[in-house]
């Protein structure tokens, strides 16, 4: 049987104390992040010196004895530390490809939000409906759904005030019976999504809406005086608008890539991290945060169901005919009329037509056998 990673998130209850302990764990994880990123910065500054993962998880023992440190669990403080090793390792492969680099930088207590418990049982775990937090205690947590499978990692959040927990679970996979259905999936800009059957996937209502209310509670926060207590309720209140808008869009994917992954056995969609190719590209690159966590849903779902998920090459998709003819256009030009063959349809549609067939080219070719 196959096997998959999925994370649960639900919602925790702490009490009064708690709160106060979690915060406390949370300022404990963020002062022990700095101080790596110290010494880190200190030796290279010093002595040219790069120091890794290992050099800085041996002296956590020390640290701990000293007292030095009152992060509870002591895999959470390698995780801290992984974290850093994992930031300058993002910054080492940005300076290698020559991109803008920017240097691992030091975290603010109010940004630093999560900790995590790599394994679970050690130091975290779920005893009927309460979470068991070393350093902290049994905290409530509200098990809105069963957790299916083996619990592997725990993490911590706090989000706009409020206390929640991932696991992440290893769990195998379900299978749905064979289908033979296919459909390309084009993400467009006016659009959610366009379906190579012509379908047309609206953005929904409240996404305008949403925007509206975010950029008040904007406003509304950067007009009050910093470091006063009003500012630091309109924060609150803007971090709740954006978890919103979140899980409306958490929703809103679960919701179509569910649909996709249970009325088709064979999905194609553009391979968006192929970046630079096409030129209409550059204009989706703004919605991209959005496409990624929609991909990843849809990925995940697909393989969890035994469905055929096809990235194919988005080089000039909105550029060229079914029947191969260049079809140049522009971001607005809306309608694909072809000279070849006199295809006259709306350009999305004909452009998840074309995604369908790279796939569909894609997987014949992977099938048939080869040639002597
Ligand atoms: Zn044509």
């Amino acid at each position: 049987m196959a096997e998959q990673r999925i994370t649960y998130k639900y919602r925790l209850y702490p009490s009064r104390p708690q709160v106060g302990l979690l915060n406390g764990q949370l300022a404990e994880a963020c002062r022990l992040y700095n101080a790596s990123l110290q010494e880190r910065r200190d030796a290279w500054c010093i002595s040219r010196e790069n120091i890794n993962y290992y050099a800085q998880a041996n002296q956590l023992k020390e640290i701990r004895a000293a007292g030095d440190l009152n992060l509870a669990n002591f895999s959470a403080c390698q995780d801290v530390l992984r974290r850093v090793d994992k930031a300058f390792k993002a910054f080492f492969a940005r300076v290698k490809r020559k991109q803008k680099a920017g240097y691992p930088r030091f975290k603010s207590y109010t940004r630093f939000d999560s900790i995590t418990f790599p394994s679970y049982g050690d130091g975290c775990k779920l005893i009927v409906s309460k979470l068991r937090l070393q350093g902290v205690g049994l905290v409530k947590i509200k098990l809105h759904r069963a957790v299916e499978g083996k619990i592997k990692t725990v993490t911590v959040k706090r989000e706009a005030g409020r206390w929640y927990v991932f696991f992440s679970v290893e769990c195998e996979t379900k299978p749905l019976p064979a289908n033979s259905e296919s459909m390309g999936l084009d993400v467009g800009l006016l659009s959610f999504a366009t379906l190579s059957d012509g379908t047309e996937i609206e953005n929904p209502r409240w996404y305008r809406e949403a925007q509206a209310k975010l950029r008040r509670a904007q406003r509304k926060a950067s007009r009050r005086k910093k470091g006063s207590n009003r500012r630091r309720k309109a924060v609150q209140l803007l971090q709740r608008a954006h978890a919103h808008i979140r899980n409306q869009r958490a929703d809103f994917h679960h919701k179509i890539s569910r649909w996709l992954v249970n009325n088709y056995g064979l999905i194609a969609v553009e391979d968006l991290n192929v970046k630079g190719l096409a030129s209409g590209m550059l204009a989706k690159s703004v919605n991209d945060v959005g496409w990624a966590s929609f991909f990843n849903k849809l990925a995940y779902k697909a393989e969890d169901a035994g469905r055929a998920l096809i990235k194919v090459n988005p080089s000039s998709t909105s550029q060229t005919c079914t029947c191969g003819a260049s079809t140049p256009k522009t971001l607005s030009q809306r309608w694909h009329q072809c000279s070849e063959c006199g295809l006259s349809a709306n350009r999305d549609h004909v452009s998840a037509q074309i995604i369908l067939n790279r796939a569909v080219g894609l997987t014949v070719l992977a099938l048939s056998p080869m040639a002597d």
